[in-house]
C-alpha cells in the first residue's frame, strides 16, 4: 500500500509553523484527556490535537475496517494490534481529511469544534499500556565510555558486545508520560572508601538519552521474528529518558545487572511517531565488524537520522543545552534488537517498549548521560545561570527533543520532560 500520508508536498488547512515537529506528514498517535474529561486516542497537526474517536463517530473513517470503539480507548494497544495495514489506512485518511484541498471537515464548523482542540487545552496521557519493557545497551561509544570508567580502558567492551545486542528486562509499571514529576530515589549505596553500605537519597542522579520503539503483537511463544520482517511489527518510536541512579547502580548491579537504580521511573514522550513517518529519514548505522551471526544480518539502511538534544533547566532559570546526539550513532539497529529479543522464542506483544540504550556519539558534546558528559563528576558542566552540574539536582528539569529534517520536511517527536522532586523523607514521611 502506498503511504500517501508521506507526500512531502501536501499542505494542511490547519496552521503549521515552519519549525513545527508536527506537519501533516507526521501524523503521530497518542492518548489525551479533553477539557470535558474524556479520554480519547488522537493525532496532532501543528499545535492542534485531533480527537480520532470523534472523527470516527462523525463518519470520517468510513470504508476502513475498524471496530466502533477502536479510538475510544485509554491506550493504543488494540489499534496497534490491528496491524500495519490498518495503521497505514488510518494515517493516509487523516492526511486526506486535513489536506488543504479537502473542504469536508474544513468547512464544517460543528464537526471541527467537536474533533479539534488547541494543544494547550488537552492533557497528554501515557499512549500505551506497556506490558513489558526491555532496555538495550546498543551505543558502542556509550558502552566503551562506561567500560572505561568502571572497568578497564584496555578492555572497555566486554567480549560479547560486538556479537549480541546486549539488553535486560526493565520495569514497565514505572514508565511515565512526559511532564510527570520524578522523585529522587532512596536506596542503598557503598560510598567510596566505606566498608558498610548506607541508605539515603541517591547523590548521583542521571538521565539517559534514548529512543524507544513500540511493538505490535508479533510472534507466538516459541517462535521467532525473522529479521527481514522485524520492522513490520514495530508501530513507532518515542523519546525515552531512562533515569538512572549511578551510586545505587554501582553497588547493586553485580552479578545480575541493573535493578533499583533504573526502575524508579522512565519518562517517554507522548506522541508515537510511526516508522512510516520516519521512512524518508532512513540512514546507515555504523559498519558492523565482526559480521554478526546470520540471524542478525540485515541489508540496506536500517537506522534513522534523528537528531536528539537534551537540556537541563534549573528551577526558575533558563535551560542549558548539554547534549546533541543522533539515533544513527547506535551500533545495533531496531530490527536486530527485535530479532535478538525473540530468537529464543520469547513472544513480543502489542504495546511493549524497547529502549535503544543510551545514545552517545564519539564527541564529548554527543554523550547521552551526565556520567559521560562530566566523566563521573570529575568535569562539571557550566550552566547558563552560572551554577555547575555533575549530576541532576532537585528542582532541575531535563528536557529532551528530537527531530528529523530534509530539504522538504521536518518530522519531530516533541518533548520528553521530567522534573526532579526532592527525595522522600527517611525513614517516614
Ligand atoms: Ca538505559
Amino acid at each position: 500500500m502506498k503511504i500517501t500520508a508521506n507526500n512531502p508536498n501536501r499542505k494542511s488547512w490547519l496552521q503549521v509553523d515552519r519549525d513545527s515537529d508536527f506537519p501533516i506528514q507526521n501524523i503521530p498517535f497518542g492518548v489525551f484527556l479533553t477539557k470535558e474529561d474524556v479520554v480519547t486516542i488522537g493525532t496532532r497537526i501543528g499545535d492542534y490535537a485531533i480527537d480520532l474517536a470523534a472523527l470516527q463517530q462523525l463518519g470520517y473513517f468510513e470504508g476502513i475496517p475498524l471496530t466502533d470503539d477502536i479510538f475510544m480507548q485509554d491506550s493504543l494497544n488494540d489499534f496497534i494490534t490491528d496491524g500495519q495495514t490498518t495503521w497505514r489506512l488510518v494515517r493516509n485518511r487523516i492526511a486526506a481529511i486535513f489536506d488543504l484541498e479537502n473542504k469536508k471537515l474544513k468547512e464544517h464548523k460543528k464537526h471541527r469544534n467537536i474533533a479539534i482542540f488547541k494543544i494547550d487545552e488537552i492533557e497528554m496521557l501515557l499512549p500505551v499500556e506497556i506490558g513489558d519493557y526491555t532496555d538495550f545497551y546498543s551505543s558502542k561509544d556509550h558502552a566503551t565510555n562506561v567500560g572505561t570508567m568502571f572497568r578497564d580502558p584496555e578492555n572497555a567492551l566486554l567480549p560479547n558486545w560486538l556479537h549480541i545486542p546486549v539488553g535486560y528486562h526493565g520495569r514497565a509499571s514505572s514508565i511515565v508520560v512526559s511532564g510527570t514529576k520524578v522523585r529522587r530515589p532512596l536506596g542503598q549505596t557503598m560510598p567510596q572508601g566505606a566498608t558498610q553500605p548506607v541508605f539515603g537519597p541517591s547523590k548521583l542522579l542521571d538521565f539517559e538519552v534514548e529512543m524507544g520503539f513500540i511493538t505490535a503483537e508479533a510472534n507466538e511463544l516459541g517462535k521467532a521474528i525473522d529479521i527481514s520482517e522485524a520492522k513490520d511489527h514495530i508501530f513507532g518510536m518515542v523519546l525515552l529518558n531512562d533515569w538512572s541512579a549511578r551510586d545505587i547502580q554501582k553497588w547493586e548491579y553485580v552479578p545480575l545487572g541493573p535493578f533499583l537504580a533504573k526502575n524508579f521511573a522512565s519518562t517517554i514522550s507522548p506522541w508515537i511517531v510511526t516508522l512510516d513517518a520516519l521512512e524518508p529519514f532512513k540512514a546507515a548505522g555504523p559498519e558492523q565488524d565482526p559480521q554478526p551471526l546470520p540471524y542478525l544480518i540485515e541489508h540496506g539502511e536500517q537506522s534513522y537520522d534523528i537528531q536528539i538534544e537534551t537540556s537541563i533547566k534549573p528551577r526558575k532559570k533558563k535551560e542549558t543545552l548539554v547534549s546533541t546526539t543522533n539515533f544513527k550513532n547506535l551500533y545495533w539497529s531496531i530490527s536486530q534488537q527485535l530479532a535478538h529479543q525473540s530468537v529464543n522464542g520469547c513472544n513480543v506483544r502489542s504495546g511493549d517498549l524497547y529502549g535503544s540504550g543510551t545514545i552517545s556519539g564519539k564527541e564529548k558534546s554527543s554523550y547521552g548521560s551526565m556520567l559521560e558528559l562530566t566523566w563521573k563528576g570529575t568535569e562539571p558542566i557550566k550552566m547558563s545561570d552560572g551554577t555547575e552540574r555533575k549530576f541532576i539536582q532537585d528542582g532541575d528539569t531535563v528536557i529532551m527533543r528530537a527531530h528529523c529534517k530534509n530539504d522538504a520536511i521536518r518530522i519531530g517527536f516533541g518533548e520528553c520532560i521530567g522534573r526532579i522532586k526532592k527525595a522522600r523523607k527517611y525513614p517516614k514521611e
